[in-house]
């Protein structure tokens, strides 16, 4: 029996990039358990269109569906295992890594593999929005143009927009976006869109109200010019926050820099850093964080 460690790897989080952990850790025949909180496929389920993936994936679930597919295949060859469950804590030792699910279960293993990505951000969250505290608007990601009423206002310019965008292309629907500086990099690819209609914003005051109907858009341009909107639609686009587990270590920005950890626990996917949220680029880091840490001797197989 291969004591102490439970398991050769533990994958928390079962999105692109942890299941290209576990797939790099079956084919190195190493004992792999996979812990998710919700769903095989993680954020893919809420991608409408796709695009920048390589093989025939038109949406998100069609590409979620083939990861379930893969773990299956692995279960099915003995090769790995799937617990349902929220992780809460994970440690770093000598000989191997522990984690401690929020139900109070804990596991380890040679190696465990973070992979919880990002999750999304309240109005109240962000610096440059003035908002009542637990306010929670309405997703952009979530939204259908038969859903809109009025003029729309978007608070944020992150990546969704460009994906809702391509989703629904026959929209002849204006979005209003309430962009702060941080935003600028990420609404260069819907610049051409002639849909889209940029606030450049440098502060945000967001209230609800008396009547209950609408919302009043206190809006500081960056310029520093002051405007007053009332709308019936506000949609939030604020970006996301790391999902980061206690026993990480993070930067200012609550992002877990890989180079920071345990060596015998590695962040892989969107919780590495903002810079990099893509599909391709996750898988790459789940995959490569495996071998990596096998040629390294971190993880010997049985
Ligand atoms: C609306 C939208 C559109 C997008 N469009 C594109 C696109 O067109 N192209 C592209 O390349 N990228 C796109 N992205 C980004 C892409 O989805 C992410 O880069 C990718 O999914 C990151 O993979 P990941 O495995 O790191 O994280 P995720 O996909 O977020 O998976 C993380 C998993 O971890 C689980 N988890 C979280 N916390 C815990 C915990 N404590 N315990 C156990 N499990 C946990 C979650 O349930 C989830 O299944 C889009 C994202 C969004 C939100």
């Amino acid at each position: 029996m291969k004591t102490p460690h439970e398991t050769d790897v533990l994958v928390v989080g079962a999105g692109p990039a942890g299941v290209a952990a576990a797939v790099m850790a079956a084919s190195l025949n190493l004992r792999t358990v996979i812990v998710e909180a919700d769903s095989v496929g993680g954020k893919l389920h809420v991608i409408g269109a796709l695009e920048n993936v390589p093989g025939n994936w038109s949406t998100g679930p069609q590409l979620a569906e083939a990861l379930a597919v893969d773990l299956d295949r692995l279960q099915q060859a003995d090769r790995c295992s799937v617990i349902q469950g929220r992780a809460a804590r994970v440690t770093g030792y000598g000989d191997r890594a522990e984690l401690v699910l929020e139900d109070g279960r804990a596991l380890s293993a040679q190696l465990i593999v973070v992979a919880t990505g990002v999750a999304a951000l309240a109005p109240s969250d962000a610096d440059w929005i003035s908002a009542p505290a637990r306010l929670s608007l309405p997703p952009l990601w979530r939204t259908k143009p038969a859903d809109l009423a009025g003029r729309t206002y978007v608070l944020g310019g992150d990546r969704p927009l460009g994906t809702w965008l391509r989703t629904h292309r026959h929209s002849s629907t204006t979005l209003h976006v309430l962009c702060p500086p941080a935003d600028d990099y990420k609404i260069a690819e819907v610049a051409g869109d002639e849909r889209v209609r940029i606030v450049s914003v440098s502060h945000v005051t967001l209230s609800l109200m008396p009547s209950g109907d609408g919302w009043s858009l206190q809006v500081r341009e960056r310029q520093g010019e002051r405007k007053s909107y009332v709308t019936a639609t506000v949609l939030s686009n604020l970006g996301n926050t790391p999902a980061a587990l206690d026993g990480l270590v993070s930067s200012k920005d609550g992002y877990c820099p890989p180079s920071e950890q345990h060596p015998r626990i590695r962040v892989v996917g969107d919780l590495r850093s903002a810079q990099f949220q893509r599909i391709t680029t996750a898988q790459g880091s789940g995959a490569e964080a495996v071998l990596a840490s096998y040629y390294a001797s971190v993880l010997k197989p049985g």
